[in-house]
């Protein structure tokens, strides 16, 4: 049974990839904070060098111990997959934007 929950910080999303350190699969923010991390550039050039090699089972350089404890740690941070608006505007929302908006052309 597939599962939703991110390997690294344990939160719930649809979406999980592949880490770059290690064999995790893991959401969106620990991907972001991965490729944040300075030892990325290396992990992916590790991989890539042993795929070149012939060898597709190597299991990445390692999670490094601060990445671990950040991913575990950090607040869920705004990525660009997230919705700004989870459901429009409905009537009476969409009446005082207008009078909002009003406020700052009467005088143009
Ligand atoms: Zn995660």
């Amino acid at each position: 049974m597939l599962s939703n929950q991110c390997e690294r910080c344990e939160r719930q999303n649809q979406i999980l990839t592949g880490s770059w350190f290690n064999t995790q699969m893991i959401c969106p923010q620990c991907q972001q904070l991965e490729t944040e991390h300075p030892l990325y550039e290396k992990a992916k050039r590790v991989e890539n060098e042993h795929c070149f090699n012939g060898n597709y089972n190597f299991e990445g350089i390692g999670l490094p111990k601060d990445l671990e404890v950040v991913s575990r740690i950090a607040s869920d941070i705004d990525l660009e997959d997230k919705p700004k608006f989870q459901q429009p505007l409905n009537k009476k929302e969409e009446k005082d934007m207008i009078s909002f908006l009003n406020l700052y052309t009467k005088e143009v």
